[in-house]
């Protein structure tokens, strides 16, 4: 009792000291799968929040008194330590003394895990994650994943394989120096239906440049010093067949081909080396304040894949992590689709009347992201609809969209990197029959053909209909947060399970909200005027932020590293537009800039004049 006691505390400083970095994020590989949503969580007075938030679990997981008194020594340690470090910060101070973690055999759910895979090798492992690491940095600087994509899970591999299509649109390139890797240590152990997930910390420090040849405006890049976590998954049992160190088929011993792209199968035995069936898998990548922020509720329960396998009546395969996979993936596609005005890429796997739905921008122009990567994607709840089941997948993302006329001229639509969450629906038959391929992977699941993208749903081989529902989970809705809520109202009987989303934005109240796209409207003409500094200043009393944190954070504001964050909530909403009125106004002098962006979210959130009065 008393060592796991110990074992906490030790974890819950560690939380406490990643969340008090403030990380410059850009757009280096891992990036892709969360980047600057980092940029956006880390800085933005998220920091008090993570405090309270470390707080109240330690409040709650304590037993009395030994409670009130770690809570004590870390309130006094931070006052001590906050006197010692007034300078800047950007001091790395509390990053230089991480942790190495703890070892891996005092791990939650080691124990079990070890029982099961008998042989596993930590430092092996390890060693693994570290060259899969800088294999993957390599990659991405050549915007080239041939060499990794036998390791990376289908829904990895879109996230990096989206955003090089989209650097490719605004001719962008991404240059990584100097790499150091200071530690790598597992942070935490889950099981999901048949398979294992580790879940690994990576600190390292990073050189990038990201430029950008149609518009220099977007360029960024600098040294960064990051943690993030990459999950790794594979079959419970299985005897180990390393696909990292070889080029060849861990099945049949085949050379795997040069080229592999949507698919990892092996040409001569047809097996897919990312099943999780021989190796791990990289299936996901989450920056640390995405990580450390997910809230405790809606992180997977030890048996949630069991508990829906047996609501769905699924067979041993199912995993929730697999379903979450190919919706991230479908998403991705789809929004690929929406960019390029080509609903060819994402027609096999949404029904018909999502396709007509969707529809394609009427502008005809080219509409690249700047910045797109998912910040978390996560079972919220299971329906049941005309002997389908259905799941529902919530998606968080940041972007920033750029149109690109005929000319090659930039126009932002978003005027800086904004997050949203959605839903999407994911509908296959009861009785569904085993699927030979994944539609997300283009190849058909009746036949296992591969499939081109195309208007024409049915299978060049088999001639099946792609997006039936007997073969494939296929995407049959997608909604905005708020939209899914009142559905879900409306819909309570048909649920079998459900979370409760409003935990999603439960981390940030409304000043966290505001106080984070102050800061942006304030940095939006990229001039921090003597009255804009008093009103930050004035606004980080009042609301208990730390005053020597407004000048990175505007740095950041100022790098586009921000990220527009906004609560569900109309009201809410209001109330913090108003504010950033207030601080744009509060130098006398609303610039276009800051104008511009104003006038942006009040389009976006359906805000009025009045509401800002
Ligand atoms: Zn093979
Ligand atoms: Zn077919």
């Amino acid at each position: 009792m008393q060592r796991n006691t110990f074992k906490l505390i030790i974890r819950i400083l560690i939380m406490a000291a990643i969340a008090f970095i403030v990380t410059d994020l850009y757009a280096r590989a891992g990036g892709a799968g969360g980047d600057s949503g980092g940029g956006g969580g880390s800085g933005d007075g998220g920091d008090i929040l993570y405090l309270v938030y470390i707080i109240i679990r330690l409040l709650l997981e304590l037993p009395f008194p030994i409670n009130i008194i770690a809570v004590g020594i870390i309130l006094g340690g931070l006052a001590i330590g906050s006197i010692y470090t007034k300078r800047t910060v950007k001091q790395k101070t509390i990053f230089n003394q991480l942790p190495t973690g703890d070892p891996v055999s005092s791990i939650k759910g080691y124990d079990r895990f070890i029982k099961n895979n008998p042989d596993f090798d930590e430092e092996n492992f390890k060693d693994n994650v570290k060259s899969a690491f800088l294999d993957i940095q390599e990659a991405w600087q050549n915007q080239d994943l041939s060499k990794v994509r036998k390791f990376l899970s289908d829904g990895v591999y879109q996230r990096f394989n989206t955003q090089f299509k989209m650097m490719k649109l605004l001719q962008q390139t991404n240059t990584i120096e100097n790499i150091e890797i200071k530690n790598i240590y597992i942070d935490k152990i889950e099981s999901d239906g048949l398979y294992d997930i580790i879940h690994t910390a990576i600190h390292a420090s990073i050189n990038d440049r990201f430029v950008n040849r149609l518009d220099p405006s977007l360029n960024s890049g600098g040294k960064e010093e990051f943690v993030e976590y990459w999950s790794f998954l594979k079959k419970r049992g299985k005897e180990r067949k390393d696909i990292y160190n070889t080029d060849n088929c861990p099945n049949c011993g085949s050379p795997l081909p040069a080229e592999m792209g949507e698919v990892s199968r092996c040409e001569s035995c047809g097996t897919l080396t990312n099943s999780g069936e021989y190796d791990w898998v990289l299936s996901e990548i989450t920056q640390a304040d995405d990580y450390i922020s997910a809230h405790p509720k809606l992180a997977k329960s030890e048996d949630l894949t069991e508990k829906i396998r047996r609501i769905i009546n699924e067979n041993d395969d199912f995993a929730v992590q697999l379903v979450e996979d190919k919706a991230s993936n479908g998403y991705l596609q789809i929004l690929t689709a929406q960019a390029c005005n080509d609903p060819s890429i994402m027609r096999r796997f949404v029904s018909d009347k999502v396709f007509k739905e969707l529809g394609i921008n009427e502008t005809g122009l080219i509409t690249a992201y700047n910045r797109i990567f998912l910040n978390d994607v996560f079972l919220v709840g299971v329906s049941e609809e005309d002997g389908r089941n259905v799941l529902h997948i919530a998606i968080k993302s940041s972007y920033q969209r750029i149109q690109i006329d005929n000319n090659n001229k930039i126009r932002k639509l978003d005027e800086a990197v904004v997050s949203r969450t959605e839903v999407v629906f994911m509908s296959r038959d009861k009785d569904a029959a085993q699927s030979k391929g994944s539609l997300y992977a283009h190849s058909c699941p009746s036949c296992g053909a591969p499939v081109e993208n195309s208007l024409n749903i049915s299978c060049n081989y088999c001639g099946s209909i792609m997006n039936s529902t007997s073969t494939e989970w296929i995407i049959t809705d997608i909604m905005s947060l708020g939209d899914y809520n009142e559905w879900r109202d409306s819909n309570k009987k048909d649920l079998s399970y459900s979370v409760d989303t409003s935990l999603i934005d439960k981390l940030y109240d409304v000043r966290d909200f505001a106080f984070n796209n102050v800061m942006l409207v304030i940095a939006a003409d990229g001039v921090y005027a003597s009255a804009e500094k008093q009103f930050a200043e004035d606004l980080a009393k009042k609301w208990g932020y730390s005053i020597e944190k407004l000048q990175p954070f505007f740095t950041m504001a100022q790098n586009s590293q921000l990220v527009i964050r906004m609560p569900e909530d109309h009201k809410k909403q209001k109330k913090i537009f108003k504010l950033m009125k207030k601080a744009a106004e509060s130098d006398q002098n609303v610039s276009m800039e800051e104008q511009k962006l104003l006038d942006y979210i009040k389009g976006q959130y359906g805000l009025e004049e009045n509401d800002a009065a």
